[in-house]
């Protein structure tokens, strides 16, 4: 099964060669994860061009797609928005580029090893770094309960 992921985002008031590394990023980064990139700036059309024409060319690449990966900041982007609520409601999936973050890998400051998704917070245990969710509760909570516990006695 293919899984095409059209790339979404803002272009217009932005820097175009850092929006093109921005796009091409993210096809890197979808490419590693096995998707097949589709990326509107190899649409064939001159950039800057003309909206209405872009639109169209777009619109066909991302209907071809199963999935549309939206870039960080899409929402100041009306062409951005337009594709992702085209892509919805032919059914294609979203995915959000911010989302990604849940799914880094950290290594916890506490046991070492290795968790995905959001890090926690390791004080007092720790200063610094990132805790996984194990010693979050195990470690972390308990001792931030008995800190607060010997406040109150002071
Ligand atoms: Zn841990």
């Amino acid at each position: 099964m293919s899984k095409k992921v059209y790339i979404s985002g803002a272009i217009a008031h932005y820097d175009l060669e850092e929006r093109k590394a921005a796009f091409s990023a993210a096809a890197t980064h979808l490419r590693a994860q096995g998707y097949e990139p589709v990326n509107p700036f190899e649409n064939g059309l001159p950039q800057p061009g003309d909206w209405r024409e872009h639109m169209r060319v777009d619109i066909d690449m991302l209907l071809e797609c199963q999935y549309i990966y939206m870039l960080k900041g899409w929402w100041v982007s009306k062409g951005a928005k337009l594709e992702l609520d085209v892509a919805t409601s032919c059914g294609l999936k979203p995915m959000f580029e911010e989302d990604d973050v849940h799914n880094e890998e950290h290594k916890c400051c506490i046991c070492s090893k290795t968790f995905y998704g959001y890090g926690n917070d390791p004080y007092p245990v720790k200063e610094e770094g990132e805790c996984c969710e194990t010693c979050q509760w195990e470690r972390v909570l308990p001792e931030r309960y008995k800190l607060s516990k010997e406040r109150e006695q002071v």
